[in-house]
């Protein structure tokens, strides 16, 4: 295999010499010696590469509350990586550096943008490795959209589940349901953007449409992965209680009212440098919009408060502190078994946390 390169998994090569890759909803059809839109799938005559495997543009260890799962593994870390490119062209991306490279579709543009600290083409096996050295109960697919790596992350899923690991992609839900399902046995949790709820913003802020990313969720649901939903609120871009209450109640009836909704502030960078972040006040409106539609676990992101707590939607006792710490049990959460409830009045808690996790 050379450096960085394998043959994609998931494509068709066409009779004009074209191929079609089936790894996201953009379908792109590739020409000869070109790229497909996110720059790192090329047809080399008339076979598509992944120029990315194994390239890693960011790595750490965190909390998995930092990639916002509060639900899935409690106060656990996580060993979180990236590589470079994305099938998006958000206007605000916090992490353009690698999700856009500028430079040309070969290995070129990773040493332009940094290799991977460690100098070197990370294989599956390092990542597990590390993972387990480290301690971490899950590996994390996030920084770029995974699925524009689909290769590696299959292939490190697949030995990260062999190792005991949990797997999480940290994504913008444009995954083809094919792919996904490819995906599927090998991990565990979809921490997924619903950028908003109408098609025009994904369009014009995002180059992208809002159907594909339903399609992946509700393709997630049916799989059976835990789903946590985040948005980044805009000011005057999605942030309309019409459009707050369409999103909420879509949720609770097709993921049910238990799933954990993030409302994060969007944080001026990228082409919106000069826009500005939303209030507080904003924020806790849209939250309370979120909640009367029937959902009980709605936190605001990006910004320091109690909404990032858990508490009991039935009673409102205090069950997971985030104020000070990532994840701290409280004293009214109360464990039996691999389950969880509100020690004040009996309320299941639905947390994926098995008993090897002390939390
Ligand atoms: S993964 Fe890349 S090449 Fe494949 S369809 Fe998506 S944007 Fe196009």
């Amino acid at each position: 295999m050379v450096s960085g390169l394998r043959k994609a998994m998931m494509f068709d090569a066409l009779p004009s010499g074209d191929v079609l890759c089936r790894v996201c909803a953009r379908r792109c059809v590739i020409a000869p010696e070109e790229a497909g839109f996110c720059k790192t799938r090329k047809n080399a005559g008339g076979t598509l590469y992944a120029l990315n495997y194994g390239y890693v543009s960011s790595e750490a260890i965190d909390p998995i509350e930092k990639n916002q799962l509060y639900h899935f593994l409690p106060g656990t870390a996580t060993y979180s990586l990236g590589t470079f490119g994305c099938n998006f062209r958000c206007l605000y991306c916090q992490n353009h550096a690698v999700s856009m490279p500028s430079a040309s579709v070969d290995k070129a543009m990773f040493t332009q943008v940094g290799l991977s600290r460690f100098g070197e083409i990370v294989m599956p096996e390092d990542v597990v490795q590390r993972a387990l050295f480290l301690e971490t109960k899950s590996v994390s697919f996030t920084y770029n959209e995974p699925a524009v790596w689909f290769e590696f992350i299959y292939d490190t899923a697949v030995l990260s589940k062999e190792n005991g690991l949990f797997v999480v992609l940290v994504t913008n839900g444009y995954i083809t349901s094919e792919a996904l399902e490819t995906l599927a046995p090998y991990i565990d949790a979809y921490r997924v953007d619903l950028k908003s709820f109408t098609d025009s913003f994904y369009s014009e802020i995002c180059s992208a449409h809002s159907g594909p990313v339903l399609e992946s969720i509700l393709k997630a649901k049916e799989i059976g992965l835990h789903i946590e939903i985040t948005a980044l609120i805009l000011p005057d871009r999605n942030d309309g209680e019409i459009e707050a209450e369409t999103a909420a109640v879509w949720i609770v009836q097709n993921l049910g009212a238990e799933t954990p909704v993030h409302l994060n502030a969007f944080l001026p960078n990228h082409k919106m440098e000069n826009a500005s972040p939303p209030s507080g006040a904003l924020l806790k409106r849209l939250r309370s919009i979120y909640m009367n539609a029937g959902l009980d676990y709605v936190y605001i992101g990006n910004t320091l408060s109690e909404f990032q707590n858990t508490s009991c939607p039935d009673c409102g006792a205090l069950l997971i502190n985030r104020v000070y710490s990532f994840g701290e049990s409280a004293p009214e959460l109360e464990r039996f078994g691999a389950a969880f409830k509100c020690g004040r009045c009996g309320r299941i808690l639905p947390l994926i946390c098995p008993n090897d996790i002390d939390f």
